[in-house]
Protein backbone atom coordinates (compact mmCIF):
# COMPACT_ATOMS: atom_id res chain seq x y z
CA UNK A 1 0.00 0.00 0.00
CA UNK A 2 1.96 3.04 -1.25
CA UNK A 3 0.19 5.92 0.49
CA UNK A 4 0.35 4.19 3.52
CA UNK A 5 4.25 3.20 3.43
CA UNK A 6 4.16 7.04 2.44
CA UNK A 7 2.28 7.87 5.62
CA UNK A 8 4.68 5.70 7.48
CA UNK A 9 7.97 6.95 6.47
CA UNK A 10 6.73 10.64 6.61
CA UNK A 11 5.40 9.53 10.65
CA UNK A 12 8.83 9.37 12.06
CA UNK A 13 10.42 13.19 10.07
CA UNK A 14 6.95 14.83 10.30
CA UNK A 15 9.05 18.17 11.52
CA UNK A 16 11.38 17.90 8.62
CA UNK A 17 10.72 19.75 5.30
CA UNK A 18 7.94 18.47 3.84
CA UNK A 19 9.40 19.75 0.47
CA UNK A 20 10.47 15.98 -0.78
CA UNK A 21 7.09 14.01 -0.33
CA UNK A 22 5.33 16.54 -2.63
CA UNK A 23 6.17 15.30 -6.24
CA UNK A 24 5.80 11.31 -5.01
CA UNK A 25 2.11 12.65 -3.45
CA UNK A 26 1.61 14.41 -6.70
CA UNK A 27 2.74 11.44 -8.60
CA UNK A 28 0.14 8.95 -7.36
CA UNK A 29 -2.59 11.04 -8.14
CA UNK A 30 -2.34 9.70 -11.08
CA UNK A 31 -4.01 6.86 -9.69
CA UNK A 32 -7.04 5.58 -10.49
CA UNK A 33 -9.67 7.48 -7.99
CA UNK A 34 -10.53 4.12 -6.96
CA UNK A 35 -7.53 3.35 -5.51
CA UNK A 36 -6.99 6.20 -3.76
CA UNK A 37 -9.84 6.09 -1.89
CA UNK A 38 -8.89 2.44 -0.65
CA UNK A 39 -5.41 4.25 0.06
CA UNK A 40 -7.41 7.19 1.93
CA UNK A 41 -9.54 4.38 4.20
CA UNK A 42 -6.37 2.02 4.66
CA UNK A 43 -4.53 5.58 5.87
CA UNK A 44 -7.20 6.71 7.96
CA UNK A 45 -7.55 3.02 9.59
CA UNK A 46 -4.03 3.48 10.74
CA UNK A 47 -4.02 6.81 11.68
CA UNK A 48 -3.77 7.22 15.95
CA UNK A 49 -5.27 9.93 17.33
CA UNK A 50 -2.02 11.52 18.05
CA UNK A 51 -1.25 15.57 16.97
CA UNK A 52 1.70 14.11 15.17
CA UNK A 53 -0.26 11.56 12.88
CA UNK A 54 -3.48 13.69 12.74
CA UNK A 55 -0.94 16.47 11.58
CA UNK A 56 0.55 14.50 8.90
CA UNK A 57 -2.76 13.12 7.48
CA UNK A 58 -4.54 16.51 7.01
CA UNK A 59 -1.04 17.74 5.54
CA UNK A 60 -1.97 15.04 2.75
CA UNK A 61 -5.28 16.37 2.15
CA UNK A 62 -3.35 20.01 1.59
CA UNK A 63 -1.27 18.73 -0.75
CA UNK A 64 -4.84 17.34 -2.63
CA UNK A 65 -6.26 20.51 -2.26
CA UNK A 66 -3.07 22.38 -3.59
CA UNK A 67 -3.27 20.10 -6.82
CA UNK A 68 -6.61 21.26 -7.50
CA UNK A 69 -8.23 17.59 -5.92
CA UNK A 70 -10.80 18.68 -3.97
CA UNK A 71 -12.86 15.50 -4.13
CA UNK A 72 -9.55 13.49 -2.40
CA UNK A 73 -9.18 16.21 0.11
CA UNK A 74 -12.37 16.32 1.02
CA UNK A 75 -12.54 12.44 1.52
CA UNK A 76 -9.53 12.36 3.79
CA UNK A 77 -11.33 14.99 6.14
CA UNK A 78 -14.86 12.67 6.55
CA UNK A 79 -12.79 9.61 7.06
CA UNK A 80 -11.06 11.73 9.88
CA UNK A 81 -14.71 13.49 11.12
CA UNK A 82 -16.00 10.30 11.11
CA UNK A 83 -14.51 8.20 13.47
CA UNK A 84 -15.79 7.17 16.78
CA UNK A 85 -14.10 8.86 19.63
CA UNK A 86 -11.77 11.92 17.69
CA UNK A 87 -10.80 14.21 20.20
CA UNK A 88 -13.19 17.77 19.51
CA UNK A 89 -10.12 19.93 18.93
CA UNK A 90 -8.84 17.26 16.13
CA UNK A 91 -12.94 17.16 14.57
CA UNK A 92 -12.58 20.96 14.38
CA UNK A 93 -9.46 21.17 12.86
CA UNK A 94 -10.79 18.42 9.93
CA UNK A 95 -13.71 20.64 9.62
CA UNK A 96 -12.19 23.98 9.21
CA UNK A 97 -10.01 21.99 6.40
CA UNK A 98 -12.99 20.77 4.76
CA UNK A 99 -14.60 24.52 4.69
CA UNK A 100 -11.47 25.03 2.93
CA UNK A 101 -11.45 22.31 0.37
CA UNK A 102 -15.17 23.31 -0.31
CA UNK A 103 -14.38 27.22 -0.81
CA UNK A 104 -11.16 26.40 -2.97
CA UNK A 105 -13.57 23.83 -5.03
CA UNK A 106 -15.82 26.72 -5.11
CA UNK A 107 -18.83 24.91 -3.67
CA UNK A 108 -19.45 27.37 -1.02
CA UNK A 109 -22.57 26.53 1.05
CA UNK A 110 -20.79 23.02 1.43
CA UNK A 111 -17.97 25.12 2.23
CA UNK A 112 -20.37 27.68 4.91
CA UNK A 113 -21.93 24.34 6.84
CA UNK A 114 -18.37 23.07 7.50
CA UNK A 115 -17.00 26.23 8.92
CA UNK A 116 -20.13 26.64 11.44
CA UNK A 117 -19.94 22.81 12.38
CA UNK A 118 -16.06 23.55 13.20
CA UNK A 119 -17.23 26.70 15.08
CA UNK A 120 -19.68 24.91 17.02
CA UNK A 121 -17.14 22.56 18.54
CA UNK A 122 -14.14 25.35 19.07
CA UNK A 123 -16.70 28.47 19.12
CA UNK A 124 -15.46 31.42 16.96
CA UNK A 125 -11.69 31.28 16.35
CA UNK A 126 -9.56 34.02 13.77
CA UNK A 127 -9.14 31.45 11.26
CA UNK A 128 -12.41 30.26 10.76
CA UNK A 129 -13.70 33.60 10.80
CA UNK A 130 -11.50 34.98 8.11
CA UNK A 131 -12.86 32.24 5.64
CA UNK A 132 -16.36 32.96 5.95
CA UNK A 133 -15.07 36.95 5.62
CA UNK A 134 -13.65 35.79 2.15
CA UNK A 135 -16.49 33.56 0.80
CA UNK A 136 -19.26 36.38 2.02
CA UNK A 137 -17.16 39.14 0.34
CA UNK A 138 -16.84 37.32 -3.16
CA UNK A 139 -20.60 36.36 -2.96
CA UNK A 140 -21.37 40.02 -2.31
CA UNK A 141 -22.50 39.54 0.82
CA UNK A 142 -21.04 42.92 2.00
CA UNK A 143 -22.84 43.39 4.87
CA UNK A 144 -22.05 39.89 6.03
CA UNK A 145 -18.34 40.48 5.05
CA UNK A 146 -18.36 44.18 7.44
CA UNK A 147 -19.73 41.37 10.03
CA UNK A 148 -17.39 39.03 10.22
CA UNK A 149 -14.64 41.70 9.46
CA UNK A 150 -16.08 44.00 12.96
CA UNK A 151 -16.06 40.53 14.54
CA UNK A 152 -12.28 39.98 13.44
CA UNK A 153 -11.55 43.75 15.02
CA UNK A 154 -10.13 44.91 11.25
CA UNK A 155 -11.73 48.14 10.85
CA UNK A 156 -9.75 48.71 7.89
CA UNK A 157 -12.04 45.62 6.05
CA UNK A 158 -14.84 46.25 8.01
CA UNK A 159 -15.01 49.85 6.26
CA UNK A 160 -14.27 48.55 2.73
CA UNK A 161 -17.07 46.34 3.31
CA UNK A 162 -19.44 49.13 4.66
CA UNK A 163 -18.58 51.54 1.52
CA UNK A 164 -19.38 48.59 -1.05
CA UNK A 165 -22.84 48.26 0.96
CA UNK A 166 -23.28 52.68 0.71
CA UNK A 167 -22.34 51.94 -3.19
CA UNK A 168 -25.06 49.23 -3.52
CA UNK A 169 -27.64 51.90 -1.31
CA UNK A 170 -26.41 54.72 -3.82
CA UNK A 171 -27.81 52.49 -6.45
CA UNK A 172 -30.89 51.60 -5.36
CA UNK A 173 -31.52 56.02 -4.68
CA UNK A 174 -31.76 55.15 -0.51
CA UNK A 175 -29.32 58.16 -0.81
CA UNK A 176 -29.59 58.66 3.08
CA UNK A 177 -28.42 55.12 3.70
CA UNK A 178 -25.78 55.40 2.24
CA UNK A 179 -24.48 58.09 4.02
CA UNK A 180 -25.84 57.18 7.09
CA UNK A 181 -23.45 53.48 6.12
CA UNK A 182 -20.43 56.03 5.26
CA UNK A 183 -20.36 57.51 8.36
CA UNK A 184 -20.53 54.62 10.33
CA UNK A 185 -17.49 53.33 8.42
CA UNK A 186 -15.31 56.68 9.00
CA UNK A 187 -16.47 56.09 12.86
CA UNK A 188 -14.95 52.85 12.35
CA UNK A 189 -11.48 53.68 10.48
CA UNK A 190 -11.78 57.18 9.48
CA UNK A 191 -8.65 57.25 6.65
CA UNK A 192 -11.11 54.95 5.06
CA UNK A 193 -10.16 56.26 1.22
CA UNK A 194 -12.83 54.22 -0.15
CA UNK A 195 -15.61 55.90 1.78
CA UNK A 196 -14.65 59.30 1.40
CA UNK A 197 -14.24 58.93 -2.68
CA UNK A 198 -17.54 57.77 -2.21
CA UNK A 199 -18.51 60.60 -0.52
CA UNK A 200 -16.84 63.09 -2.72
CA UNK A 201 -17.98 61.48 -6.16
CA UNK A 202 -21.33 62.22 -4.46
CA UNK A 203 -21.16 66.00 -3.58
CA UNK A 204 -19.37 66.02 -7.16
CA UNK A 205 -22.32 64.72 -9.04
CA UNK A 206 -24.66 66.74 -6.84
CA UNK A 207 -22.92 70.25 -7.31
CA UNK A 208 -22.39 70.89 -3.92
CA UNK A 209 -19.32 72.91 -4.33
CA UNK A 210 -18.66 74.47 -0.85
CA UNK A 211 -19.31 70.95 0.70
CA UNK A 212 -17.16 69.12 -1.74
CA UNK A 213 -14.38 71.66 -0.66
CA UNK A 214 -14.85 71.48 3.12
CA UNK A 215 -14.88 67.45 2.31
CA UNK A 216 -12.22 67.11 0.50
CA UNK A 217 -9.63 68.91 2.66
CA UNK A 218 -11.56 66.90 5.67
CA UNK A 219 -10.37 63.91 3.48
CA UNK A 220 -6.96 64.85 2.57
CA UNK A 221 -5.97 65.33 6.01
CA UNK A 222 -7.60 61.70 6.95
CA UNK A 223 -5.95 59.62 4.36
CA UNK A 224 -2.59 58.72 4.79
CA UNK A 225 0.35 60.88 2.67
CA UNK A 226 1.17 57.82 -0.10
CA UNK A 227 -2.70 57.15 -0.65
CA UNK A 228 -3.77 60.37 -1.07
CA UNK A 229 -3.63 59.85 -5.36
CA UNK A 230 -6.43 57.23 -4.81
CA UNK A 231 -8.61 59.82 -3.66
CA UNK A 232 -8.03 62.43 -6.60
CA UNK A 233 -7.75 59.17 -9.40
CA UNK A 234 -11.26 57.76 -7.91
CA UNK A 235 -12.81 60.81 -8.49
CA UNK A 236 -10.97 61.70 -12.47
CA UNK A 237 -12.44 58.02 -13.34
CA UNK A 238 -15.64 57.65 -14.96
CA UNK A 239 -16.88 54.20 -14.01
CA UNK A 240 -17.09 52.76 -10.41
CA UNK A 241 -14.24 52.30 -8.03
CA UNK A 242 -14.67 48.76 -7.27
CA UNK A 243 -15.17 47.25 -10.84
CA UNK A 244 -12.53 45.25 -12.96
CA UNK A 245 -12.18 47.22 -16.16
CA UNK A 246 -9.74 49.86 -16.61
CA UNK A 247 -10.49 53.48 -16.45
CA UNK A 248 -9.35 56.41 -18.31
CA UNK A 249 -9.37 59.85 -16.96
CA UNK A 250 -12.63 61.75 -18.40
CA UNK A 251 -11.70 63.90 -20.63
CA UNK A 252 -15.32 65.23 -22.05
CA UNK A 253 -15.70 66.41 -18.46
CA UNK A 254 -18.07 70.10 -18.87
CA UNK A 255 -16.87 73.47 -17.82
CA UNK A 256 -19.26 72.31 -15.13
CA UNK A 257 -16.62 70.08 -13.57
CA UNK A 258 -13.65 73.05 -13.93
CA UNK A 259 -14.36 74.43 -10.46
CA UNK A 260 -14.28 71.00 -8.61
CA UNK A 261 -10.70 70.86 -10.16
CA UNK A 262 -10.04 74.28 -9.26
CA UNK A 263 -11.08 73.68 -5.59
CA UNK A 264 -8.95 70.39 -5.78
CA UNK A 265 -5.79 71.84 -6.66
CA UNK A 266 -5.59 74.84 -3.93
CA UNK A 267 -6.41 72.07 -1.05
CA UNK A 268 -3.98 70.01 -2.52
CA UNK A 269 -1.71 72.78 -2.81
CA UNK A 270 -2.64 73.73 0.93
CA UNK A 271 -1.67 70.14 1.85
CA UNK A 272 1.87 69.90 1.00
CA UNK A 273 1.35 68.03 -1.82
CA UNK A 274 4.07 65.28 -2.20
CA UNK A 275 5.49 63.64 -5.53
CA UNK A 276 2.61 61.98 -6.73
CA UNK A 277 0.23 64.76 -5.64
CA UNK A 278 2.60 67.55 -7.82
CA UNK A 279 1.48 64.99 -10.58
CA UNK A 280 -2.28 64.93 -9.91
CA UNK A 281 -2.63 68.74 -9.36
CA UNK A 282 -1.15 69.48 -12.53
CA UNK A 283 -3.40 66.53 -14.25
CA UNK A 284 -6.34 68.52 -13.06
CA UNK A 285 -4.99 71.91 -14.59
CA UNK A 286 -4.22 70.30 -17.59
CA UNK A 287 -8.18 69.27 -17.54
CA UNK A 288 -9.21 72.96 -16.99
CA UNK A 289 -7.23 74.05 -19.64
CA UNK A 290 -4.52 75.79 -17.68
CA UNK A 291 -1.63 73.96 -19.54
CA UNK A 292 1.23 77.16 -18.34
CA UNK A 293 0.08 76.35 -14.26
CA UNK A 294 0.33 72.70 -14.99
CA UNK A 295 3.72 72.80 -16.58
CA UNK A 296 5.21 74.53 -13.17
CA UNK A 297 3.43 71.60 -11.29
CA UNK A 298 5.16 68.90 -13.59
CA UNK A 299 8.06 70.62 -12.84
CA UNK A 300 8.32 70.22 -9.49
CA UNK A 301 7.15 66.84 -9.62
CA UNK A 302 10.46 66.50 -11.30
CA UNK A 303 12.65 67.94 -9.20
CA UNK A 304 11.16 66.34 -6.26
CA UNK A 305 11.59 62.88 -8.05
CA UNK A 306 13.87 62.96 -11.78
CA UNK A 307 12.43 59.46 -12.73
CA UNK A 308 8.75 60.41 -12.59
CA UNK A 309 8.12 59.18 -16.05
CA UNK A 310 4.95 59.75 -16.28
CA UNK A 311 5.30 63.98 -15.75
CA UNK A 312 7.78 63.84 -18.30
CA UNK A 313 5.65 62.30 -20.34
CA UNK A 314 3.39 65.42 -19.61
CA UNK A 315 5.90 68.02 -19.96
CA UNK A 316 6.87 66.23 -23.40
CA UNK A 317 3.24 66.43 -24.91
CA UNK A 318 2.79 69.82 -23.53
CA UNK A 319 5.83 71.17 -25.31
CA UNK A 320 4.98 69.28 -28.57
CA UNK A 321 2.08 71.30 -29.32
CA UNK A 322 4.50 73.98 -29.82
CA UNK A 323 7.05 72.47 -32.39
CA UNK A 324 7.09 72.34 -36.61
CA UNK A 325 7.11 68.37 -36.80
CA UNK A 326 7.29 66.91 -40.16
CA UNK A 327 4.36 64.57 -40.58
CA UNK A 328 6.77 61.62 -40.34
CA UNK A 329 8.47 62.93 -37.38
CA UNK A 330 5.19 63.03 -35.46
CA UNK A 331 3.90 59.61 -36.65
CA UNK A 332 6.67 57.82 -34.90
CA UNK A 333 6.24 60.07 -31.93
CA UNK A 334 2.69 59.41 -31.53
CA UNK A 335 3.76 55.47 -31.67
CA UNK A 336 6.09 55.85 -28.60
CA UNK A 337 3.49 58.66 -26.70
CA UNK A 338 1.23 55.91 -27.01
CA UNK A 339 2.74 53.12 -25.85
CA UNK A 340 4.09 54.99 -23.08
CA UNK A 341 0.65 55.72 -22.40
CA UNK A 342 -0.75 52.12 -22.15
CA UNK A 343 1.75 51.25 -19.24
CA UNK A 344 0.13 50.21 -16.40
CA UNK A 345 0.17 53.21 -13.98
CA UNK A 346 -0.05 51.40 -10.14
CA UNK A 347 1.24 48.28 -8.87
CA UNK A 348 0.95 46.71 -5.27
CA UNK A 349 3.61 47.12 -2.68
CA UNK A 350 3.48 44.06 -1.13
CA UNK A 351 3.88 41.30 -4.74
CA UNK A 352 4.44 43.94 -7.71
CA UNK A 353 1.23 43.42 -9.24
CA UNK A 354 0.21 45.87 -12.14
CA UNK A 355 -2.99 47.50 -13.20
CA UNK A 356 -4.02 50.71 -14.75
CA UNK A 357 -6.98 51.33 -11.98
CA UNK A 358 -7.38 51.76 -8.20
CA UNK A 359 -7.67 48.42 -6.23
CA UNK A 360 -8.52 48.33 -2.48
CA UNK A 361 -7.59 44.79 -1.70
CA UNK A 362 -4.39 43.48 -4.18
CA UNK A 363 -6.17 41.11 -6.69
CA UNK A 364 -2.94 38.70 -6.96
CA UNK A 365 -1.82 38.89 -3.01
CA UNK A 366 -5.01 39.82 -0.84
CA UNK A 367 -3.02 42.54 0.69
CA UNK A 368 -5.20 46.01 1.75
CA UNK A 369 -4.24 49.35 0.68
CA UNK A 370 -0.67 47.95 -0.63
CA UNK A 371 -1.31 50.15 -3.81
CA UNK A 372 1.40 52.43 -5.07
CA UNK A 373 2.10 55.30 -8.02
CA UNK A 374 4.26 53.60 -10.43
CA UNK A 375 6.37 56.78 -10.22
CA UNK A 376 9.37 55.54 -11.75
CA UNK A 377 9.44 52.68 -14.76
CA UNK A 378 11.35 49.71 -13.30
CA UNK A 379 8.64 49.56 -10.33
ZN1 LIG B 1 -0.20 42.21 -4.19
Amino acid sequence: MSLLSLFRKKKTTASENRAPSHSSVAAKTKTGLADTRAAIDELSKAVKDTPEAVEIYLALGNLYRSQGEIERAAQIRNSLIVRPGLAPATKARALYELGRDFSRGGFLDRAVSAFEKAQEIEGESPEILTELAIIAAGSREFEKAAFYYSKLNQPLQESHYLARCAEAEFSYGDENIALDTLKKALRIYPSSTESWLLILARLKKNGSLDKFRKKFREALQSIPRHLRFVLVEGLLSESTIFGDTPTSISTADTVKNYSFYEVMVQEIEAADPDVSMHYYGAKLLQLCKKDEEASLWLEKTLILNQNFWLARLELFNLAQEQQQLTPSFKNQLDFFVNIAHNIKRFTCSSCGFKRDRIFFVCPRCRSWHSITFRKELNQ
